[in-house]
């Protein structure tokens, strides 16, 4: 039985914009989003508080989504602090497939709704 599906692999990278920025982000660094993991290259950190910024939108921006859906226009995430000019920009850089047995014991309802 095929049971494939396909998400997008991402890549979150510290953007920095005209106003300071007052976290120790550092422009440019970046982790990888794929399937469930995030894969941080070995040189650079990311601030957590960032991070839980981040994390809630991941899952919808890995998957196909409406062309009217706002969670596809909006890639430009803000630091969660206030005072600080840092952005965090998602990419979509291309998709993987992935197997759903490999993901879970559930089994596939063919009648759920997408
Ligand atoms: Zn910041």
């Amino acid at each position: 039985m095929d049971d494939k599906f396909t998400l997008y692999n991402l890549k979150v990278e510290v953007v920095a914009t005209d106003k300071p920025m007052v976290c120790r982000h550092k422009e440019g660094a970046y982790f990888l989003v794929i399937g469930e993991d995030l894969i941080f290259p070995e040189t650079n950190s990311f601030s957590m508080y960032a991070l839980s910024a981040i994390l809630p939108l991941l899952p919808a921006k890995q998957r196909p989504l409406h062309a009217n859906d706002w969670m596809l226009s909006d890639s430009l995430i803000a630091c969660p602090d206030p005072n600080c000019g840092a952005r965090f920009k998602i990419t979509r850089i291309e998709t993987q497939e992935f197997s759903h047995a490999e993901c879970t014991i559930e089994p596939i309802h063919k009648g759920d709704k997408q």
